[in-house]
């Protein structure tokens, strides 16, 4: 059996895992604290609540962090949301839980060890979200590509969008996650809302039948669903950006197949006529020639991914 914490920007999971990847027991609350050390505790508490029974056939536990890790040395370098820096994870969790075997990693990392191990499998993939963010990585020969700084594989800031760029969390403009996150989505759908009175008569319509509906990527790909050509047609665009984006990951690295997780994922089928076409105009006729595919890991991603870690860091 294997430990899993999910410590996410704004929530954190921890888990009990089967060693195939099934999940035994669970926590979840917010992730609150700006002071890491009374999160750490918090999450702590919460796992040693889930592990208890389990404590003694756990072989180790894995720990995501949102944000850049260095996962040799088992630290978390930064975290922008929580503005947490250098903060040593791996010896915390260590000591606290008393359990020898602590991977670390970067959530979006982890998500594509999981993908590995307990999804789709592959030696050669990227693995992107579509989520708040945009983030990425590279999975090459069967190994995560980590880079010089720990920094490979950030798809989120690949510019894709030169002449009319939107504003980035980065500072820069035309990033992919500046045009194609679930946030840029969900601002690109008021934008429209605001500036055409047939669209938004569409969505009061749709409001009206759908109490649940929310005026977010979710909300767009129903409406999109349901025929709406302006809805239809951000997912064309959106996806135009991801298919640079991904071009640029098939001409440097050639994998077999692209997943795609996070919440906007769940609208593949939209994205995918704009993915292709860039994909088509942009990477070379070998690269181009790839899967793109929802992740197998489904909504647990990053938990599984947090669990992968462990088994991961078994092999040679
Ligand atoms: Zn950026």
């Amino acid at each position: 059996m294997i430990g899993a914490i999910d410590i996410g920007g704004t929530k954190t999971m921890t888990a009990v895992l089967s060693d195939t990847g099934s999940i035994i027991e669970s926590r979840y609350f917010p992730t609150v604290s700006k002071d890491w050390r009374e999160h750490f505790k918090i999450t702590v508490d919460a796992f040693q609540t889930c592990a208890e029974p389990y404590r003694q056939e756990l072989s180790g536990v894995g720990i995501n962090v949102p944000g850049m890790a260095d996962s040799q040395k088992g630290i978390l370098i930064y975290a922008p949301h929580q503005n947490w820096r250098d903060i040593p994870v791996a010896e915390y969790f260590r000591n606290a839980l008393d359990i020898g075997e602590v991977s670390v990693e970067n959530d979006v990392n982890s998500c594509a060890i999981g993908e590995m191990i307990f999804g789709g499998g592959g030696t050669d993939f990227l693995w992107i979200t579509i989520s708040t963010g945009n983030g990425g990585a590279i999975v090459a020969n069967g190994k995560l590509i980590l880079g010089a700084n720990h920094c490979a594989g950030e798809f989120g800031h690949l510019k894709v969008e030169f002449e009319h760029p939107r504003k980035c969390t980065c500072g820069q403009v035309g990033c992919l996650e500046s045009q194609s996150s679930g946030t840029a989505i969900r601002e690109i759908f008021q934008e429209k809302m605001a500036e055409d009175s047939a669209f938004l008569a569409r969505v009061k319509e749709t409001e009206a039948e759908l109490p649940d509906f929310q005026r977010d990527a979710w909300g767009l790909s129903i409406l999109a669903e349901r025929g709406s050509e302006t809805a239809q047609e951000i997912f064309w665009t959106a996806g135009r950006y991801l298919g640079r984006a991904i071009s640029y990951g098939l001409n440097l690295t050639n994998p077999q197949r692209v997943y795609l997780g996070g919440g906007v994922a769940k609208s593949l089928p939209l994205l995918l006529p704009g993915i292709r076409e860039e994909i088509k105009r942009n990477a070379v006729p070998g690269a181009a020639d790839v899967e793109i595919m929802e992740t197998k890991l489904g909504y647990h991603a990053a938990l599984l991914g947090a669990g992968a870690l462990v088994l991961q860091d078994r092999q040679p």
